[in-house]
């Protein structure tokens, strides 16, 4: 059950070498794309992983081309179907140009899904029919719950995409002048979604947020560690998640701390000794390629088995789907054999670990059951 990833997009065999490069790599930057990705670990092994796959030479010429010979919509489900994935939680939120919408998702993909409410960008949408920021945040709270009655299975926040994750309670004057702020640009622009700003604002939706899935149900999902380059990533420890966790107000919310690399060691501290914490290591498996491995082994010194989430963070293309469920059922494996050999787990107990973490710990946190898929 892979918790946190997002829509494919529409199929196509023709592929820029840029655009095939850019799926495994957050850089915002051409020449990083022409220049490096090539040169990284993650890409060699997306090569080597992918020719037997089109019977074809490990280069990315030879991929592109055989990619572009064969029927992208058949070869795109074998490669969904090899990723051995049965169900996906998914963020529509973030969607490049020709992603598919929701119906279009469910009816062209052979795997069952599910959707997470992508916080601010359903809250930047609101921006423009709501004049008070107490107005807007109340319309933010009824699209949340309806969402959740909908069939959504959590709330997921990009707050580290938009301000600091460093979490304090907001100052409501600050957070109105930033709405004002806000308002304003709208105005300027002549209306439209606005892209929400100032950490007052973006902390005060967070903690709206955080009590709508407390007493909804429903896991708080937050984009923590490694991201694209508009995140600061020095601001986007998990550690500063710590209001959330701690206080008594929020002692019914589950956080699932996404991403987390390269903090996995702080926020597997947090999931030691906070309820509400659990963890995953998607995007970081695969990008961080032998790195993201040895994350997994470290994650599982400190943080319990029972709060470990399996995740890809995949987007777009069919193969970042494949690579990084194998990457990620390997540095599993390979941590589980670890605690195995050290004799903190016995090889049957590892296996069943094994499972919980692909998809028991997340069943129970979303309250899925089998028949969900
Ligand atoms: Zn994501």
């Amino acid at each position: 059950m892979d918790h946190h990833c997002h829509p494919l997009r529409r199929w196509s065999g023709r592929l820029e070498p840029n655009e095939f490069r850019a799926c495994f790599s957050e850089t915002l930057d051409p020449r990083v794309l022409e220049e490096h990705v090539p040169n990284t670990a993650i890409y060699r092994t997306v090569l080597r992983r992918l020719a037997p796959i089109f019977g074809c030479q490990p280069s990315e010429a030879a991929i592109l081309t055989a990619r572009q010979m064969a029927d992208p919509a058949r070869y795109s489900r074998e490669l969904l179907e090899r990723s051995r994935t049965g169900l996906l939680l998914l963020d529509h939120g973030y969607t490049g140009p020709d992603a598919m919408g929701v119906e279009e998702h469910r009816a062209a993909v052979p795997i069952a899904q599910r959707e997470v409410v992508r916080l601010e960008t359903l809250a930047e949408g609101l921006v423009e029919g709501h004049r008070r920021m107490e107005d807007w945040l109340d319309a933010v709270r009824v699209a949340v719950r309806e969402a959740v009655r909908g069939g959504a299975v959590g709330v997921k926040t990009i707050c580290a995409y938009r301000a600091s994750l460093r979490l304090r309670w907001p100052d409501q004057r600050a957070a109105r002048e930033n709405y004002g702020m806000l308002r304003g640009a709208l105005r300027a622009r002549g209306g439209g979604r606005p892209r929400l700003g100032g950490e007052p604002l973006c902390h005060t939706l967070v903690f709206v947020a955080a009590e709508e899935c407390a007493g909804l149900g429903v896991p708080l999902q937050v984009h923590c560690g490694l991201g694209a380059t508009d995140e600061d990533l020095a601001e986007s420890s998990p550690l500063g998640l710590r209001p959330l966790l701690a206080d008594e107000r929020h002692r019914e919310l589950r956080v699932a701390m996404l991403h987390c690399y390269p903090y996995h060691r702080e926020a597997a501290y947090l999931c030691s000794v906070y309820a509400g914490a659990y963890m995953d290591l998607s995007l970081a498996i695969p990008l961080a390629t032998t790195d993201g491995a040895r994350a997994m082994r470290e994650v599982l010194g400190l943080c319990p088995w029972s709060k470990l989430l399996y995740a890809t963070d995949a987007s777009r293309l069919p193969e970042m789907y494949l690579v990084a469920a194998q990457l990620h059922r390997e540095a599993l494996a390979d941590a589980l054999c670890g605690l195995a050999e050290e004799r903190i787990l016995a090889f049957d107990e590892a296996e069943r670990v094994g499972r919980q973490i692909l998809a028991g710990n997340a069943r129970r946190l979303y309250g899925l059951g089998a028949s969900d898929g």
